[in-house]
């Protein structure tokens, strides 16, 4: 399995939502935890190895990895707070990126269970940044806010 780097037109499309939970999706999924350890990630989302469905991986819950679908922000507090973000799709290149730091999440998990949750910070951020994978967004689309303290 091989990550997908920018320029590659999977990372470019809306994803699709998806509507069964299959083994086919349950593989993948385990199919990329392996991979975004293997290339020391912390979330990988479908479209970057190539699949443009609308599957997540990564340490969004406390330190155990999650695979979900079909995620979606369904509140923001509205306060913003910019940070250095790097992505796997786009070695060599960082951003600093003003996001929602307070965020209600609503997904399901592979075993099918509805989840919403409230996620604060960190781990905010690296949700919201693999939901602009499946929307085809890459980190390099953001204004850069470091540039203000030039
Ligand atoms: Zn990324």
């Amino acid at each position: 399995m091989n990550i997908k780097t920018i320029g590659d037109p999977c990372l470019r499309v809306r994803s699709e939502e998806v509507t069964e939970i299959t083994p086919e999706i349950k593989q993948l999924a385990k199919d990329m935890i392996e991979c975004m350890e293997e290339s020391g990630g912390i979330g990988l989302s479908a479209p970057q190895v190539g699949e443009n469905i609308r599957l997540i991986v990564g340490y969004f819950f406390d330190d155990k990895v999650a695979k979900l679908i079909n995620p979606k922000i369904v509140k923001k507090s509205g306060t913003k707070v910019a940070h250095p973000e790097g992505c796997l799709s786009c070695p060599d290149y960082d951003n600093t990126i003003a996001r929602d730091n307070d965020i209600m999440l609503s997904a399901k998990a592979l075993n099918g269970m509805h989840i919403v949750k409230r996620m604060q910070g960190f781990r905010a951020r690296i949700i919201q940044h693999e939901i602009d994978h499946l929307n085809g967004t890459l980190i390099t689309d953001y204004y850069n806010e470091d540039e203000d303290n030039g």
